[in-house]
């Protein structure tokens, strides 16, 4: 009784997802004596399932593309799988050639499988430890899902600013440690092509004060909701996509080449000129965006998109700005001004 009061203190006390996951599987490993417990989070790749090491978050991580993930990620045991095809079903095992028995406990979250923690060897013998096990992956499931419900903005459920603030600093810092791997000999490197490119948006409604004079605050709000909607599918879920105060946005993008990340830019941008938003008509975004340096900190980063951003306004709206190509042409100066370092 004591040691499950300490796993369910240690587990609603978590306010970060990794933290949260090494408390469920602290709790499984000491209730079910299993030699191993990992947590496999749920991706779809196409229409394909697979499951991927939770050590990854994958909605807030910069360093994790959908191609990269597609390649850590493994696919489903047969008999997993079939558990999966019948909804609901909570565990599924199996014997390895070696004899292990593995257990696998499933989330389903919304009626939808959603991650499954695997046990090895796990002594499950008496109902009481399975039924404990399975308590404590629901208690992680509700705690969870209110830690998701702060991370995100009410209006178009994206991640907020909160929450990018306590995660950017985090990224950028595993990044760096990317980075070091990648300095490895080849066949050393965890991913063969790490190292890739990163970089930070920042994404603003033209005239949209217009759109509120015009059509009032509830036709805006639906603008706003289309708008993060629009995001949604145009970039991918692994890409970190943030309403980052009123009608200001930014995404995080992983991809390998500038030119790749232009282009990924450029067709937001042409996305939401062509849509038509009801009542309302035509809107349109300016972008400003940079390179994700290793060694930058979070303010120039972000003072280096939004010099981009202001850029794009004064020079026509409705376009995408990069930054280090404006410093390169001279229409910048490098260094972001003190009096911006003050503003953030
Ligand atoms: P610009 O092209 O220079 O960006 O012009 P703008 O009118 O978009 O510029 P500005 O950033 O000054 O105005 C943003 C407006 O967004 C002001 C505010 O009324 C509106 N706004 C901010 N948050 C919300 C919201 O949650 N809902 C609605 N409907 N409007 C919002
Ligand atoms: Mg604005
Ligand atoms: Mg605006």
């Amino acid at each position: 009784m004591k040691a499950f009061l300490q796993h369910m203190t240690s587990l609603t006390g978590q306010r970060d997802h990794a933290l949260l996951d090494a408390a469920l599987i602290a709790a499984l490993e000491e209730v079910t004596a299993a030699r191993g417990v990992r947590k496999l989070e749920v991706l779809r790749v196409r229409d394909e399932v697979r499951l991927k090491p939770s050590s990854c978050q994958l909605h807030v991580c910069v360093e994790c593309a959908a191609s990269e993930c597609s390649q850590e990620s493994e696919p489903l045991d047969a008999e997993l799988a079939a558990a999966v095809r019948h909804q609901h079903q909570s565990s599924a095992q199996k014997t390895t050639p070696d004899g292990d028995r593995i257990l696998w406990l499933l989330v389903w979250l919304d009626g939808c499988f959603s991650a499954c923690l695997e046990l090895r060897n796990p002594v499950v013998g008496d109902s009481k430890v399975l039924e404990m096990a399975h308590a404590f992956i629901a208690i992680y499931t509700n705690h969870r899902n209110l830690l998701d419900y702060s991370q995100r903005d009410s209006l178009t459920n994206l991640l907020n600013r909160k929450t990018f603030d306590q995660n950017f600093s985090k990224a950028l810092r595993s990044l760096a440690r990317q980075d070091a791997t990648s300095a490895l000999p080849l066949e050393e490197r965890r991913h063969p092509d790490a190292g890739r490119n990163q970089w930070l948006a920042v994404i603003d409604i033209d005239h949209f004060k217009n759109v509120n004079d015009m059509f009032g605050h509830l036709y805006g709000d639906e603008v706003l909701l289309l708008m993060a909607n629009l995001i949604r599918s145009s970039f991918r879920p692994q890409d970190g996509l943030f309403r980052f105060g009123g009608e200001e946005f930014v995404v995080l993008l992983q991809a390998a080449e500038l030119n790749d990340a232009q282009r990924i830019f450029e067709r937001f941008r042409s996305n939401v000129e062509q849509h038509h938003f009801p009542q309302v008509g035509q809107v349109t975004v300016s972008i400003g965006f940079t390179h994700i340096g290793l060694n930058a900190t979070p303010v120039v980063i972000l003072g280096h998109a939004d010099l981009a951003l202001y850029h794009a306004k004064t020079h026509g709206r409705n376009q995408v700005c990069y930054y280090e190509a404006l410093v390169a042409a001279g229409e910048l100066k490098s260094e972001v001004s003190n009096d911006m370092m003050e503003f953030f």
